[in-house]
Parts: structure tokens; sequence; C-alpha cells
């Protein structure tokens, strides 16, 4: 991944295309070196993946080797940067993944007794133990897998909070909203106004936008296959539901995951997987999970779905909501408030299981970081210090 040692000149200055998290996380890193960042975002504010998440700083489920030691060593970063920049929200929850059902929880008891359960801070406990750590917990169910490494931080304030950060560290950091990057050269971009922005480096953190200046750099599969792929992995684009309710009048100590959450992180994926019945028929077909974070306003953030087929729907369906809304008054013991939003997001991730995002230098002084999936929020800081490594 050292591949910049190549490419950085001696302007000390970098220029960042994308206002999400992860062209965030590299305006802080590259501040970090004492480097000079201009950093452009087409829209006014971050709209995309880094704005529609669940803040989940998530370890649990990390595959085990290269990817766990990614997320673990972002979770150090995210606590040391939410230091300098509290306005994120980070905050040490942990997270339960609650089983209810015997299949679901012979699934836990083995990712409890995993070689790396201890990196991953795992401790399975039985339905009272639950309720000591989260006694928002009422409803029915048979155990939880606790996970202390797993954090939280708010998505709605996060990128804001670390740009205030950095226009606090002085004038070494400049803001460009409303600046789309449409032309690249070897070390520079223009904007749809003409102006170039040159550096020693430039970084392209377009998220899922797989068309203009990215698109002809990007393996991609599926409908938007057409470009040319210049190496790397294969990428494609998956689209989420979610919602957020009105504030509960309980305190959810910890994240919440249910047990079909099982089913899509690889930490899980041990013999007694194998066993788990189907999913309920509206979970399959929209391949539904229940992750359920409180936010900092009590509201509650409930997702979430996967589509992987493009075009995908412009609208969302209410079946999945149903179904998600349920599972979490079932494991809440009671009805919950009642939703004020509704919102879909599309991120961008690598193809296989062996790559963990996307990385290329597309030309001389030029390199596009996308692709970290669901893992996105989390990994952003470590991706970003790799990236300057
Ligand atoms: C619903 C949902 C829930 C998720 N939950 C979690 C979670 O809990 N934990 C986790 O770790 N990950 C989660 N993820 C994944 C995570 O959100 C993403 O991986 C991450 O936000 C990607 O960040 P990004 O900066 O690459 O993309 P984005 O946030 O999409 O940012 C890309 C930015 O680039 C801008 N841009 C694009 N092209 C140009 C251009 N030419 N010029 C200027 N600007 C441009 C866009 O406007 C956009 O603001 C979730 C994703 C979704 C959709």
């Amino acid at each position: 991944m050292a591949i910049l040692v190549t490419v950085m000149g001696d302007s000390g200055r970098v220029v960042i295309v994308g206002g999400g998290i992860l062209g965030t996380m590299h305006a802080v890193m590259a501040r970090r070196h004492g480097l000079a960042v201009t950093h452009l975002e087409r829209e006014a504010e971050g709209r995309g993946a880094s704005v529609r998440n669940f803040g989940l700083i998530w370890v649990s489920g990390r595959r085990a080797g290269a990817e766990l030691a990614l997320a673990q060593r972002a979770r150090e970063l995210w606590e040391s940067i939410a230091a300098d920049a509290p306005g994120t929200g980070f905050r040490p929850a942990g997270s339960l993944t609650v089983a209810s059902s015997e299949p679901e929880l012979a699934v836990l008891r083995e990712a409890a007794d995993l070689p790396d359960a201890k990196q991953r801070e795992f401790e399975l406990l039985d339905p009272a133990g639950v309720r000591e750590v989260n006694p928002a917990l009422r409803g029915e169910l048979l155990g939880g897998l606790w996970c202390r490494a797993d954090a939280i931080a708010e998505p709605r304030l996060a990128l804001p909070a670390l740009r205030a950060f950095l226009a606090r560290g002085g004038p070494g950091y400049e803001w460009l909203p409303g600046h789309e990057a449409v032309e690249l050269a070897e070390h520079g971009v223009r904007d749809q106004l003409g102006q170039w922005h040159r550096g020693d480096l430039v970084v392209l953190c377009t998220g899922a936008n797989f068309t203009g200046i990215a698109g002809p750099h990007l393996a991609v599969t599926g409908a938007l296959a057409s470009a040319p792929g210049a190496g790397g992995a294969g990428l494609r684009r998956v689209r989420l539901q979610m919602l957020q309710t009105l504030p509960f009048p309980g305190r959810l100590t910890t994240s919440v995951a249910d047990g079909d959450s099982l089913r899509y992180y690889p930490a899980y994926d041990v013999p007694a997987l194998a066993s788990l019945p189907p999913q309920a028929e509206v979970a399959a077909q929209s391949r539904a999970q229940l992750l359920l974070v409180q936010r900092l306003d009590g509201s509650l953030t409930i997702g979430d779905t996967h589509e992987y087929d493009e075009p995908f729907g412009f609208d969302v369906d209410e079946g999945a909501y149903d179904h998600l809304v349920a599972r979490a008054a079932a494991l809440l013991g009671g009805p919950l408030p009642r939703v004020q939003r509704r919102w879909a997001g599309v991120y961008s991730e690598v193809a296989g299981g062996a790559t963990i995002y996307h990385r290329s230098a597309v030309m001389p002084g030029v390199v596009l970081v996308t692709g970290p999936g669901g893992r996105g929020m989390t990994c952003s800081p470590a991706i970003a210090e790799e990236t300057f490594q």
C-alpha cells in the first residue's frame, strides 16, 4: 500500500476531492503530517453514505486477520481524533449482538470461543447479563455477545465537527464546498468553475460515484460496468434502507444487532452458522438485518437492508421497514416511538472478501481511494493513515 512515496512532491499541499468521511479523515491525517490541505466537495455539505449511516465503529463482525487489524487501528484513531473533535459524538459504548433462538445462540457461543475473541473484546452473556449491560433490552432473548471494542459516532455531526477541528488548526486547511472536480491532470484537478487546484498529491475520495473523474479508473462490476477499469479490485454499489424514530424514553447503553446480522458479518462464519434456519421471507427478500443505535438526542436509528442489483429502486420498501421495526420492538419489549425519518444510502464496495478497500495511483500525483463498503465509517481513519504512511 506504500505507493505514495513515489508520487509525493515538495509543495507540502494535498488536494482532497470528496467531503465524506474518507475525504475528511484524509484531511485529518494530512494535517497530522504537517501538509496543507485543499478540500473540495461538490455539494454544500457531505450528502453521501457518510451522513446516512449508523455511525457504528464496528470491530466485532470483522473478518479475522487484516480486516480486523485495520478496524482495531481505526478504533484507536477514532478515539484519539475524537479527543480533539468531541463534536463527532464518539463514545466507546460497545455493542450487543442478541440471540432470539437456539441456533443463533450456538453461533454466538462459537464466536465467543474464536482465537481472536479477546481482540474483539467478546463476552457471551445470558439474558440477565444482557439486561445488566443494557437494561433497555426488555424483550424475549436467549443471550447476547457483548463486544466492548465497538463504538458509536454521530454521522450527522461528525463531518462538520472534524472540519471545525481542522479549521482551528490554522490556515493550512481550506474547505471548498460547491466545487466539483471535473478534470484530472498530474498532481492537479480542475473544478467546474475552471480553477485548477494543485499539490504534491491529489486524493480522490468520491465515494459511490462511479462516473465523472473517477469513472475511467474503476473496475466496476454490475450495471455500471462500462468503465474500462485500470486494475484493482472490482467494485460494486450497495443500497441500504434506514429509518429514525422520535426520541425513545429509555436509554440504550450499547448499540444492538439481532441474530440476522450473524449472516452478514464474516466474523460469524463459524460451523454453527450452517444450522441457522432461513430468514423470514420479507427479511430474506430485502437481505435485512437489525442494527439499532440510539442517537445523542434519544432517537433510534434502525436499519438495514441490502440491494445489490442496479438500477436500484428510487423509492423505499415499506415491507422491509415493518420487519425491522417489529424486530426492534420485540427486543426492546414494547412499541417504538413514531418514525420521524426514512432514507436510503449507497456505498461502494470492493467485490470479494480478500480486499478491504480500493486504492490505486491513477496517474502521477493522483490516488483514488474508495470501496470500503459497510466498513467505511469504521475504517476511514486507518485507511487515510495508510495513504500517508
Ligand atoms: C445506510 C448505510 C449505513 C452504513 N452504516 C455504516 C456503519 O454504521 N459503520 C461503518 O463503518 N460504515 C457504514 N456504512 C458505510 C460507510 O457509510 C461508507 O463506507 C462511507 O461513508 C464511505 O465514505 P466516502 O467518503 O467514501 O463516501 P461518501 O460519504 O459518499 O462521500 C463521497 C463524497 O464525494 C463527493 N464527490 C463525489 N464526486 C465528486 C467530485 N467530482 N467533486 C467533488 N466532490 C465529489 C460526494 O458529493 C460525497 O459527498 C454505511 C453505509 C450506508 C449507506
